[in-house]
């Protein structure tokens, strides 16, 4: 395993030892399951009056955790914990808060079968994306460490003033702002909980986390990393409950300083607008939704084109803010692609997603599960037609749990209201396009600008870069059409209505947003 590293790109040859330590730990936690785990504030197991018991998609009959129902009591507790760490914490060099966070990443890449197989359990997502997850939450910590160390600090000598009889001395300062907010979707768990944990962190804020409450139990596993890397009390605060209640409380708190939600178009939207009531403007880091197009010439390796798509549409379930959901193909390759991809599409094997064999596990709970069956029943109604899919899987196992077969549909007019929405789940849509252009008309037609995927000729790969509306863009990819970006290689962040600061995660321009600029001027 010594030359292999973990990517999304490269995950889909792992070695022996990546599947070995992963039926390990599945084995090993499958036999401690049901444990109660606490809110952590201020250092404290806290618990509340009411509790959840946390089911998991694969097996609803398997009980993960039983997780606390917080409400506004503790929103108000973890806040005012994080507001008494901000002195000691903000104040502490910027070397050491490197230190530990390196040694909170260190800890997770330690436990990355056991955060594997929990993730799986919880989440439905295969071992390797699950392992991905994981590893991946390591890196961006990592990334935001090496950054904050390649800007030393953030600290810049500026130009003196030409002042007569005085000596002017200028210097540029980035400070944290305080108490950060972060509230993560269900999918990346763990990469969208510690990306914007270590970016916070390290540069001075302290935090009050709020995971989905799908995925509360793994989300805690991560805190633990943090805790038991030696960041002190308070520094990470820790809530679970409905994002209704105990959510709302804490957007609502004007202890807020800043915000990152990563999460639907609409909550994000209700969230910016609600943020906007407090006294004063105050950042908001908003990573919503997709409507990724992949976009296939008649100059395309339609080899390529093909693994790339299926992978991009159906990885997780096609519950990714980046899963390929539109696809645009060229008239005279229309029908090659369209069989290429239906067999590639049934080769994908549904089941247990901890088992080795599986590519895809069940959506993450009933009302995903519910949505898949009304939206077959609209695209058909719509006038669009299955490939391949359309309907739930039943019998034998798949009567436990959450499972959905791999949807292609074709014949959906553009007029229809799905070709715009983002489902969030296994169902992509293709559709035929006279030329190129018109391929890109639709691709920008759609609020959303996150990922974008493209096959066809290098020279038509300027045309696509150039004239795409999206955040993140890949051409001929067959690792993943519009999927995959992994810290360092492929920052990650939106356009439009996919997301707010036009910055990407894991990218140069990330940690600048967690800090305001202080300039200090003096004269001796
Ligand atoms: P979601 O339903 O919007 O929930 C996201 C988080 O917000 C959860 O923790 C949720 O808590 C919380 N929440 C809900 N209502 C709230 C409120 N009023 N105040 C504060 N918090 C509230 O999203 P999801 O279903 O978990 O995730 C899927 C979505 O995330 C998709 O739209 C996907 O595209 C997007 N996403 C975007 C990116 C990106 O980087 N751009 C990455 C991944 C996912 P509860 O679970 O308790 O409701
Ligand atoms: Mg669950």
């Amino acid at each position: 395993m010594a030359d292999f590293k973990l990517t999304y790109a490269t995950m889909f040859n792992p070695p022996d030892e990546l599947h070995a330590g992963f039926d390990k730990a599945v084995e090993t936690l499958k036999k401690n399951m049901g444990k109660e785990y606490g809110m952590l504030i201020d250092g404290k197991e806290v618990k509340a009056d009411e509790k959840f018991d946390d089911h998991s998609p694969v097996n609803t009959d398997w009980a993960l955790a039983k997780m606390q129902k917080g409400g506004a009591k503790h929103a108000q507790e973890a806040m005012a914990a994080a507001r008494k760490a901000f002195p000691g914490w903000s104040r502490t060099p910027w070397q050491k808060r490197v230190e530990l966070l390196r040694k909170a990443a260190s800890l997770i890449e330690e436990r990355i079968f056991e955060l594997g197989a929990a993730m799986a359990l919880e989440v439905g997502k295969n071992r390797m994306e699950s392992l991905g997850d994981v590893q991946e939450t390591a890196d961006l910590i990592y990334y935001s460490c090496y950054q904050m160390e390649k800007n030393d600090g953030y600290i810049v000598e500026m130009g003196k003033d030409p002042l007569v009889g005085y000596e002017a001395r200028n210097v540029s300062v980035l400070r944290p702002y305080g108490v950060w907010l972060v509230v993560s979707p269900f999918n990346f768990p763990h990469a969208l909980t510690g990306g914007p944990s270590g970016a916070a962190l390290v540069t001075g804020n302290t935090l009050v986390i709020k995971p989905a409450t799908d995925t509360a139990w793994i989300v805690r596993l991560l805190v633990d990393c943090f805790r038991d890397a030696g960041i002190p009390d308070g520094v990470v605060n820790f809530v679970t409950g409905p994002g209704s209640t105990l959510g709302q409380a804490l957007v609502d708190s004007p202890e807020v300083d800043g915000v990152t939600f990563t999460g639907s178009f609409d909550v994000g939207m209700k969230m910016y607008q609600d943020f906007s009531k407090g006294r004063y403007v105050r950042p908001v880091i908003l990573e919503l939704g997709g409507k990724n197009p992949a976009i296939v010439s008649r100059n395309a390796d339609l080899e390529r084109a093909t693994i790339g798509i299926v992978r991009s549409a159906f990885g997780l379930q096609g519950q990714k803010c980046s899963a390929a959901s539109r696809v645009l193909v060229e008239e005279s390759v229309y029908d090659e692609l369209v069989s290429r991809l239906k067999e590639a599409a049934e080769k994908l094997a549904v089941g247990d997603p901890t088992e080795k064999a599986t590519y895809n596990g069940p959506v993450i709970n009933k009302s995903s599960y519910n949505d898949f069956k009304n939206f077959c029943e609209e695209i058909s109604q719509g006038g669009g037609k299955f490939l391949t899919g359309g309907n739930v899987k039943t019998g034998g196992m798949y009567d436990k749990g959450y499972y959905c077969e791999n949807t292609l549909v074709t014949d959906l007019p553009y007029s229809h209201r799905l070709w715009k929405h983002e489902m969030f789940l296994p169902i992509a849509t293709i559709g035929k396009v006279k030329n190129l252009d018109e391929a890109m008309k639709i691709a920008n037609d759609v609020n959303y600008g996150l990922t974008a995927g493209f096959y066809g000729s290098l020279e038509e790969t300027d045309w696509f870069f150039d004239k795409i509306e999206a955040g993140v863009t890949y051409a001929n990819r067959p690792q993943g059409a519009t999927t995959g970006a992994w810290p360092g290689f492929q920052p990650f962040g939106g356009w439009k209505g996919s997301g707010s600061s036009g910055k990407n995660a894991g990218g140069h321009y990330y940690l600048p947003l967690y800090m305001h600029e202080q300039i200090r001027t003096l004269i001796k």
